[in-house]
């Protein structure tokens, strides 16, 4: 053989020998365990969040039991949420059985627990939406309803509509089947005590006996008792997006007033691509703001974190407005912020670990 054919031989083995070697190594670096262990890692991640309403929430006018109370009911809360939740359940089931548990205990001013109107009944309002499909559903002014918030989960499911309110939300509430309450049901003497008081201090101001001037019985009725809301955000294990919000409103309300709650984009908002969100707080401020679909678009159309953008609406634009008020919300990654701007604010969280925190006041 001449010594050109030889060199071309052992340059056609040593490319045979480099094509086989390359093949093995390919073949050992399977591109897809890792991928999958990444989804799978997503997949099981989950979060959620809790709001029984901001204001001026202090220690020292809480006795020990009554904080204890706070605390097991919203713990309770999360545990339902978490069941779900765990279980690959969706996070508007979660976010509405979460919802569900401080509707019925008479601490929080939503379902069970609602304030008085000035005709002295309790007109309710809630909200729930999906970030996976956009859809929303709500309802306002209702005085029957158990759950407010399983109304509103039905105007979402089962109409064409988002917002039902009034005697009609009622009837297409109890058409459907669900569960209806005396007027009693929602009486609180707590709750209506509370509402007397304010409307002796409003009367007398107005005879001109003033000893509380306007402002001072917004300070000292208003923010613990006057207002209050329930709410609750989630992320599932496929990645989805949820918010409910749950409210009595306004006490001593009248005309008809509804607040933020009920209002998409308002009160409550969740959009797959960004994060979830239920607002707390005198609503006439958040409507005027768009508190919680703003959250949203400062994340998508700036790029923004969670937790600047909660903090951007309450701590800047919220409080520049002279509105008080607080925020749950959670994103696509499970991270969760809970911003408010009063001295306390019922809430909680839980994630995939299962270990639940429960606060009420500022750190
Ligand atoms: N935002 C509710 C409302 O204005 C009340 C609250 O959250 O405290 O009706």
């Amino acid at each position: 053989m001449s010594l050109k054919k030889k060199q071309k031989h052992i340059c056609n083995f040593s490319f045979l020998i480099f094509v086989l070697m390359a093949v093995s190594s390919f073949s050992q670096i399977d591109p897809q365990p890792e991928a999958k262990r990444k989804v799978k890692e997503m997949e099981k991640k989950f979060s959620l969040a809790i709001h029984g309403g901001a204001g001026t929430i202090l220690k020292k006018n809480m006795t020990p039991e009554k904080e204890k109370e706070y605390l097991l009911k919203l713990g309770e809360a999360l545990d339902a949420g978490y069941a779900i939740l765990n279980s690959g359940g969706t996070s508007m089931d979660a976010v509405v059985a979460s919802v569900k548990i401080l509707e019925d205990s008479p601490l929080f001013n939503a379902g069970k627990g609602s304030v008085f109107t000035n005709e002295g009944t309790n007109e309710m309002d809630a909200s729930v939406m999906d970030g996976k499909t956009l859809g929303a559903g709500a309802v306002s002014g209702v005085k029957t309803i158990k759950n407010p918030v399983e109304a509103a989960r039905l105007v979402l499911d089962k109409s064409p509509h988002v917002f039902l309110s009034g005697k009609g939300a009622e009837d297409f509430a109890k058409q459907n089947g669900l569960k209806i309450e005396n007027p009693e049901y929602f009486f609180d003497s707590v709750r209506y005590f509370q509402w007397k008081k304010l409307l002796l201090e409003e009367e007398n101001n107005e005879k001109g006996g003033g000893f509380l001037s306007p402002s001072e019985i917004e300070f000292n009725v208003c923010h613990e008792q006057k207002f209050g809301t329930v709410g609750a955000v989630a992320l599932d294990k496929s990645g989805n997006l949820a918010a409910a919000t749950s409210t009595g409103g306004m006490m001593n309300k009248r005309f008809g007033r509804v607040g933020d709650s009920p209002i998409i984009g308002a009160g409550t908002y969740a959009n797959n691509n960004t994060c979830a969100v239920s607002c707390t707080g005198h609503g006439e401020f958040f409507i005027r703001l768009s508190v919680a679909h703003d959250v949203s678009a400062l994340m998508e159309y700036k790029g923004w974190d969670i937790e600047k953008a909660g903090n951007e609406l309450i701590f800047q634009k919220l409080t520049s407005l002279g509105g008080t008020g607080g925020l749950i919300a959670v994103d696509s990654k499970g991270n969760i912020t809970m911003p408010f701007n009063t001295e306390g604010m019922y809430r909680g969280f839980i994630k995939e670990d299962g270990r639940a925190t429960v606060k009420i006041y500022k750190e």
